[in-house]
């Protein structure tokens, strides 16, 4: 579409255009009411089909057990962070944590407000890898086991499968790898994330329960953040973010006509490959520190020259002109980051592509 530049940012991220312009044509009047989602009360009739069908098509699209609830709640990631611990402590005095990257750990951090939080083993950076699970040390009294699927700092993904649960439940933050592969619910107990990279617009968290976990929540939990509020009201304890949901729906019934999620999963390792692919045949010129087996397929992250500055602002440069933005690295870790959500297609990961051949072959 002319005047779209390839958005490869971190979250917010690109939506596909089919859902932009279906929220265009949507945008002044939805389905004949004379108004849009966004003019909606969230208790009218047609808000509430829209909420039922966008849990029905989440429901499907991942495959959720029947076991679990799906709740759309606001704060972001970083709200969950606290409304885990505020959650599910229960009669237990300490959760323990994987911390693999910069969202774990400010997961664990935060949690240390509402619980005391164990760490299964020291964490180190630089962040490159999953330590060996043979040597963590873990508590079968802790009330749940907590991990990143997705480190999008560093571009570390928990791959093929979670860690081992150790018979406590298992807490996912899917945010920047929500439905780009399929899941296995197994073992978990919690797998949450923002909309924002994966499945729409950023302000709605979605958070997935297994049911018996609810109804342990610590005295001073916010209602907007208890689990049990949440599920009692179908998520309508308070004014809800409409849009955020609307977007949402849009994007899982993009999911669908693509195939789903295992198209999408195709999808994804065909682009991540690509690059991959690239950096490994560049004789070092392009390099990952992410210790393979962990290579996220969302976030690729790499360094030019052994981490030369100028040349990576010079490959930014020249990518800008070549109508992509939002390469740059997260300040914390530098170099380039391709963010390669489930919107962004082969087609554009092509244009980075040639665009990095083309680097290498003038500045090696
Ligand atoms: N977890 C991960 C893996 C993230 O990438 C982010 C945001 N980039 C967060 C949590 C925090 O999410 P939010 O900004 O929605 O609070």
């Amino acid at each position: 579409i002319a005047g779209r530049k390839i958005n490869f940012a971190a979250g917010p991220a690109k939506l596909p255009e089919e859902v932009l312009l279906k929220m265009q044509e949507e945008q002044l009047n939805y389905a004949g009411l004379g108004l849009s989602v966004i003019e909606m009360s969230h208790r009218s009739k047609e808000f509430g089909a829209l909420l039922n069908e966008t849990i029905t098509l989440i429901r499907e699209l991942m495959n959720i057990p029947e076991n679990f609830e799906v709740l759309f709640m606001q704060g972001g990631g970083t709200g969950q962070f606290a409304a885990i611990p505020l959650n599910l402590k229960g009669n237990h005095d300490h959760a323990d944590y994987i911390v693999t990257g910069a969202w774990s750990a400010k997961a664990a951090e935060e949690a240390a407000k509402y619980i005391n939080v164990k760490k299964v083993f020291t964490p180190s950076k630089p962040y490159v890898t999953v330590p060996d699970q043979e040597k963590w040390v873990h508590d079968e009294n802790a009330s749940y086991l907590y991990y990143c699927a997705n480190e999008t700092v560093h571009g570390i993904e928990f791959t093929p499968t979670a860690p081992e649960s150790h018979n406590v439940p298992l807490v996912a933050d899917v945010s920047s790898n929500f439905l780009a592969r399929p899941f296995d619910f197994k073992d978990h107990g919690i797998v949450f994330g923002g909309t924002q990279k994966n499945l729409g617009a950023a302000g709605l968290t979605i958070v997935i329960v297994r049911k018996d976990l609810i109804g342990k929540e610590q005295a001073i939990t916010p209602a907007v953040f208890s689990y049990k509020e949440m599920i009692a009201n179908n998520s309508l304890y308070n004014t809800p973010p409409t849009g955020g949901i609307y977007t949402t729906n849009l994007v899982l019934k993009w999911i669908k006509e693509k195939g789903g999620v295992e198209a999408i999963y195709a999808t994804n390792l065909a682009k991540s490959g690509l690059i991959y692919s690239i950096i490994d045949e560049s004789n070092g010129f392009y390099h990952c520190a992410v210790d393979k087996r962990y290579r996220s397929i969302m976030n690729v992250c790499f360094r030019i020259d052994g981490g030369n500055e100028k040349l990576e602002a010079e490959f930014l440069e020249g990518a800008t002109k070549r109508n992509m933005i939002n390469l740059k690295g997260h300040r914390s870790v530098g170099g380039i980051r391709a963010s390669l959500y489930n919107a962004i297609s082969l087609e554009e990961t092509q244009v980075l592509a040639d665009w990095m051949i083309e680097f290498k072959k003038t500045h090696q």
